[in-house]
């Protein structure tokens, strides 16, 4: 049975999908990168009118399908004004806290595609004028980009060509370390997608046939809440969400295990669905954690929602600050991998 993938390859995808903008609403870039991987890699894919790649890998049995997905969009904002005195006020995209984005380095696409650069920052940001600079209330209302341009008025931002509804990316600081982490933003999901890549990429090279055919659905608006929830194919029967494992409080859950959810803020995945992904680690000596996501929701239980006859279950590496300065570890990759190639081998 193929157990590995190659894990620097796999990182190797991780880091290009980290360095390429993607807040949910604007993934057509990062879609492109990964059109051309599976064309790299041989798989037949087509795209949806939501702009989703669904790429298929067939397998023996053709009347039951298997579908797993990951999601490339990530959290980021959007231009919601701009002040008198020049500065971008920002709506969020997905759901962070204000604090989780100070200080960070962004990018500010145009309608044109034009890329400018700036700093989020409350409106008090320095502590030699402002005694309240540390109590201020870190709230869309009081942050601002501040830009990286010599601009003294909102007339100085548009004739930039800047205005309201461009979309803001939050500088994802991607770095692999010598220990084994990879620590950026945006590992949701961008991890489980470079598995799925590790994946596709072992079963492709071994020419291993699957017992069922099995779909990859890499999703473009998880974030937001709609994902995954559409062109599933009729005959897929078990639906497999590739998302992070969250970590915190009373959660076992690692950034070295292959986390196994039980239950999520949609209520319970399916039971014998997930115990099937318990016996596989199991008897695979999988190194892994069942876990509840008190605040969480996946492409799989929005595609339950939307109203699709599916088992539905969700798997992912562990992942600390989540929606914030996020890491994980290699090992979780190669856990992750691990349980998903013992799932599509198996009957
Ligand atoms: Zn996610």
């Amino acid at each position: 049975m193929l157990r590995q993938i190659n894990i620097d390859y796999t990182v190797e995808r991780l880091l290009d999908l980290l360095n390429i903008p993607s807040p949910s609403g604007n993934t057509e870039k990062v879609m492109k990168s990964v059109a051309t991987w599976l064309e790299e890699l041989g798989i037949t894919y087509s795209y949806t009118n939501k702009g989703q790649i669904l790429a298929t890998v067939p397998g023996t049995n053709e009347h039951e399908h298997r579908l797993l997905t990951a999601h490339v969009d990530t959290l980021g904002a959007m231009v919601r004004s701009i002040t008198a005195d020049g500065y971008l006020k920002l709506v969020n995209i997905g759901g962070f806290r204000w604090n989780s984005v100070e200080g960070e380095y962004c990018q500010i696409e145009t309608a044109s595609g034009k890329i400018y650069t700036g700093t989020i920052q409350t409106t008090k940001p320095t502590v030699h004028v402002y005694s309240d600079m540390g109590s201020i209330e870190r709230s869309a209302e009081n942050m601002v980009v501040r830009l990286d341009e010599m601009v003294k008025s909102a007339t100085d931002v548009r004739a930039l060509g800047i205005e309201v509804g461009d979309f803001v990316s939050f500088d994802p600081r991607a770095v692999v370390t010598e220990s084994g982490f990879i620590k950026s933003r945006h590992i949701d999901d961008k991890a489980s997608v470079a598995v799925l890549f590790g994946v596709m990429k072992a079963i492709k090279e071994a020419k291993v046939t699957l017992p069922y055919t099995t779909h990859f659905l890499i999703s473009n608006n998880e974030e937001i809440g709609y994902g995954g929830n559409s062109n599933i194919p009729a005959q897929v029967v078990e639906y497999l969400a590739v998302d992070m494992g969250a970590i915190g409080a009373d959660l076992t859950t690692d950034e070295y295990c292959v986390s196994i959810c039980a239950l999520d803020s949609s209520g319970p995945y399916n039971k014998a669905f997930r115990q099937k992904l318990v016996e596989l680690a199991k008897q695979n000596e999988i190194y892994y954690h069942i876990d509840i996501y008190p605040h969480y929701g996946s492409d799989a239980s929005a595609a339950i929602r939307a109203g699709f006859d599916i088992k539905h279950a969700l798997i992912g590496p562990g992942v600390h600050a989540s929606h914030s300065q996020e890491r994980t570890h290699k090992d979780a990759l190669d856990n992750t991998a691990k349980l998903i190639l013992s799932y599509l081998q198996s009957k």
